[in-house]
């Protein structure tokens, strides 16, 4: 047997998008899909948005990449709005979100060699977490799937239960830098930090001088309505990665640090040859002009309030496969009774019902819509998901 090309890491589906309008991606055979993956909750301002089509054309044609031996006015311009929207003060640009974990990473271990306590390396990190594919930022998850056949890991990371807070400070010891979170778990299961845990890490962090990393590469840049996730919970992070929807399908990503926790990420400690290049920052700065626009986190929280409601109203009548809703925002998750697959479900769901979403750990479905939808898409939406829901009924319910 012949390999592929691409190399075959993916389970490819025979759906090859062509095109998207918006909300929607275009097959081969022009067939329309309502689009709520939002190639995993990266297209944030949904597909071709004048103004960020207009920014990338524009400086495509301008200047498209220079060392980050040179000055950058965009760079500069894009990390002072995320500094002046966020808890950060300072940011260094990525251009994936693995890789701003890795910046994590390294930031949180830095600070304490800087603070002289070298031996403070280890982070403590939770079951099904997902912080991305390279060997950092999966010697930070335990899911043997991302890890078999990889070993040996990156030492300096151990494990907790999500959301169990006395586990996790059982893990403090001498040489712990800190703990590593998605504020919000999105492979794992659309899990959200109930404010207890995310609280409580914050509070133990300020008594012993650790570091709290959140991973919100997922849960970031408007998703939930809020900016950041970690609003929703009234703290700030010392260290923060965040990607996807920050380039809106411009591959982007971004390390923010506090100025105390970045203390020892000086001169030629860290870099990147593409990270932060001006198409890159054009990318950026065009999605925060539409973000910062007043209403537009309004928007998010309305519309996510509306398809949680509706999709809270649809469930009972398809008790059969739905069981819950979960998530917060646009960033939502149907478990599935127990039995069903996730991935079959999503399968079904865009072979027969036109409707694009996104399996999860835990059995869950997770909807990623662009932040731009209306309530006519939500109708659409769970249209297709209860006419999906009936013909995926098992033959003994007819
Ligand atoms: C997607 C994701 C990553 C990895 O981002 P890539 O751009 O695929 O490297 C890391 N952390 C979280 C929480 C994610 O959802």
């Amino acid at each position: 047997m012949a390999t592929p090309a691409l190399m075959p890491v993916y389970p490819r589906c025979g759906f090859r998008p062509v095109r998207g309008e918006g909300c929607y991606l275009i097959g081969e055979d022009g067939q329309r899909y309502l689009d709520f993956a939002s190639g995993i909750a990266v297209n944030a301002l949904g597909h071709g948005h004048p103004k960020l089509v207009q920014a990338i054309a524009d400086q495509a044609a301008t200047l498209m990449h220079v060392s980050n031996l040179y000055g950058s006015p965009q760079g500069e311009a894009l990390a002072q709005r995320i500094v002046d929207n966020s808890f950060a003060d300072t940011v260094f640009f990525t251009n994936s979100g693995t890789e701003a974990v890795e910046c994590a990473i390294k930031t949180a271990r830095r600070f304490h060699y800087a603070e002289g306590n070298p031996q403070r390396h280890r982070l403590i990190t939770f079951n099904n977490a997902f912080h991305g594919r390279t060997m950092g930022a999966i010697s930070a998850t335990n899911q043997p799937k991302m890890r078999d056949g990889f070993e040996p890991l990156l030492p300096g990371f151990a494990y907790a239960p999500f959301n169990d807070l006395d586990a996790a400070l059982a893990l403090i010891d001498d040489e712990t830098a800190g703990f590593m979170v998605e504020t919000i778990q999105g492979e794992g299961g659309v899990s959200v930090g109930t404010p207890e845990f995310i609280t409580g890490l914050r509070k133990v962090c300020d008594e012993k001088g650790l570091l709290l990393v959140l991973d919100e590469v997922q849960c970031g840049y408007a998703r939930t309505g809020k900016m950041w996730a970690y609003e929703h919970y009234g703290i700030t992070p010392d260290i923060m990665s965040v990607a996807k929807g920050i380039g809106g399908g411009f591959p982007l990503g971004a390390c923010l640090a506090t100025e105390h926790a970045a203390k020892g990420m000086v001169i030629g400690t860290h870099g990147s040859t593409y990270g932060g290049n001006p198409l890159a920052m054009a990318a950026g700065n065009a999605i925060l002009d539409v973000m910062l626009e007043p209403g537009f986190l309004d928007h998010v929280t309305a519309m996510g309030d509306r398809l949680r409601s509706a999709l809270e109203q649809m469930i009972p009548n398809h008790d059969h496969l739905f069981a819950e809703v979960r998530g917060k925002g646009l960033m939502l998750g149907i478990k599935l009774k127990p039995g069903n697959e996730p991935r079959e479900v999503v399968a079904h769901l865009r072979d027969h019902h036109g409707l694009l979403t996104v399996a999860a750990g835990e059995g869950v479905v997770r909807i990623l819509p662009p932040l731009v939808i209306g309530e006519e898409h939500i109708a659409e939406c769970v249209e297709r998901l209860s006419e999906g829901a009936r013909a995926f009924a098992p033959a003994a319910a007819s």
